[in-house]
């Protein structure tokens, strides 16, 4: 294991931290997790660091469908970025299967009453949240790698990395791990995923497409791998921020022989299906064969998410919707809330970091759970079918969504019912 040479910033003899502003955070990620956190913990006078291994040349088109909810539009707002005018805005929702059509207007989001959703591609949305960290003094670096850390005492006090062939060690004292769905770092720091709880694979690919005046989006609920055999998971088609259409699909590992799945022959019969209404003259196979995707850990599914001197948030904590496989909205929320604990752990003491437990578990703990159950019902074809039914009828389709979304009114209504009803029969049936 490589040894850090001379003093170490923040650490005693002992291998305690002593905390104090002497700490200084080193984020692994410039995703929205990581920028997030970046961004909250300058806004408090506290340095930070972030470096990540994307070459900043290039963007890379990354593997999105850049949907964000009017909770993740907010979230932004409070970090000082103003999506809207970057995005398309996003006004109402169709809900499809087998030839029935739902068209419902975004539910209105109880925490920030907007019901505005936007579309905004994430090179766009990245570029943005780390142009904001470097305005307020983020020492940012981009196509620097995090190999491994170096670990002494239980303690993470340096952090190996790589950026042009040229390997050094950083010192750190105070980290957060924000490296995505592979989290390699986060591994080699003992995190590991529930290997029975779900997780999504999603494939997408951007074509292009008549988009002009879309307010739309589109998810389609019969995805089959033959006839009648349903699959837990939807189709999308979303209007780019230019004339692009993303059309992707996602399927939950829940589903019988999810291995299996071909993702790419799904991909083809959804182009197949929406290209005249969204003006796509791709030939779909080949599309579809261009189509790149990831897997993503969903539902909390990620543990631990804090150790002595470390934070794990979004993706590598396994922190999206499990019902959506969104994870923008709960990268930016996390990222935050990792900031504020850890700008408390600099001028308190590193204990405060495990306060990010419980505000994990306050913030989604109850509707990941509930949702877990749902995509295991969904996993069997007369669950994927009956929720084809309810989701494309008047009455259904907004409950679907404002469940998926996680949008709970005090006042009760169907959403509720239903999410009180899953919550009591997860707590007595076992988690797998
Ligand atoms: C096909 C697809 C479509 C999706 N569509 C949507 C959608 O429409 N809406 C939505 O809300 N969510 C969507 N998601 C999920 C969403 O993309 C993720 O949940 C979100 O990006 C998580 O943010 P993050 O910051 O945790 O991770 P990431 O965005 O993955 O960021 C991680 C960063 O860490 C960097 N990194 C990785 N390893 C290292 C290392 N060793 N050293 C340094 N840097 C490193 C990477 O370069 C990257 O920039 C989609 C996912 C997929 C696969």
């Amino acid at each position: 294991m490589a040894r850090l040479p001379g003093p170490r910033p923040g650490l005693t003899d002992l291998g305690v931290l002593p905390g104090g502003d002497r700490m200084r955070p080193l984020i692994i990620g410039g995703g929205p997790a990581g920028t997030a956190a970046a961004i909250t913990l300058a806004e408090r006078g506290v340095p930070a660091r972030l470096i990540d291994r994307r070459d900043p040349r290039a963007p890379d088109g990354r593997v999105c469908g850049g949907l964000l909810t009017p909770r993740a539009v907010r979230l932004l707002d409070a970090l000082g970025i103003d999506a809207r005018p970057l995005g398309r805005s996003i006004d109402s929702i169709d809900l499809m299967a087998r030839g029935r059509q739902q068209r419902i207007e975004w539910p209105t989001s109880i925490d920030t009453g907007s019901n505005a959703g936007i579309v905004l591609s994430r090179d766009r949305l990245d570029a943005a949240l780390l142009a904001r960290a470097g305005e307020l003094g983020v020492d940012v670096e981009l196509g620097r790698e995090a190999l491994e850390p170096v670990i002494e005492r239980g303690f993470v006090r340096g952090v190996r990395t790589v950026a042009a062939s040229h390997e050094m060690t950083e010192p750190a004292d105070l980290v957060l791990v924000a490296d995505g769905a592979n989290s390699t770092f986060g591994r080699a720091l003992g995190t590991s995923r529930r290997q029975d709880w779900p997780y999504v694979s999603a494939l997408r690919v951007v074509l292009h497409g008549t988009t002009t005046d879309r307010t739309n989006v589109e998810f389609h609920f019969d995805l089959e791998r033959g006839p009648g055999d349903g699959l837990p998971g939807f189709g999308w088609v979303f209007p780019g921020d230019d004339d692009t259409v993303n059309i992707g699909v996602q399927v939950s590992s829940t589903a019988r022989d999810a291995t299996a799945v071909n993702l790419h022959a799904l991909l083809e019969q959804l182009i197949e299906r929406v290209a005249d209404r969204w003006g796509v003259a791709e030939d779909p196979a080949e599309a579809a064969e261009r189509a790149e995707g990831a897997r993503t850990p969903v539902g909390d599914s990620i543990v631990p998410v804090a150790g002595p001197n470390f934070l794990v948030a979004g993706d590598a904590a396994g922190q999206a919707n499990p019902l959506t496989g969104a994870g923008i909205e709960a990268a930016l929320r996390l990222g935050i809330e990792a900031g504020e604990v850890m700008t408390a752990a600099t001028r308190t003491a590193p204990d405060a970091l495990q306060g990010f437990v419980p505000r994990v578990r306050a913030i989604h703990a109850d509707h990941h759970k509930t949702g877990r159950q749902i995509v295991r019902l969904t996993g069997r074809p007369f669950g994927s079918r009956l929720l084809a039914t309810i989701a494309t009828t008047s009455w259904g389709a907004p409950t679907v969504m404002r469940f998926a979304l996680a949008e709970f009114r005090s006042s009760g209504g169907a959403a509720e019912t239903l999410h009180s009803v899953t919550k009591l029969l997860g707590r007595v049936a076992p988690e797998a």
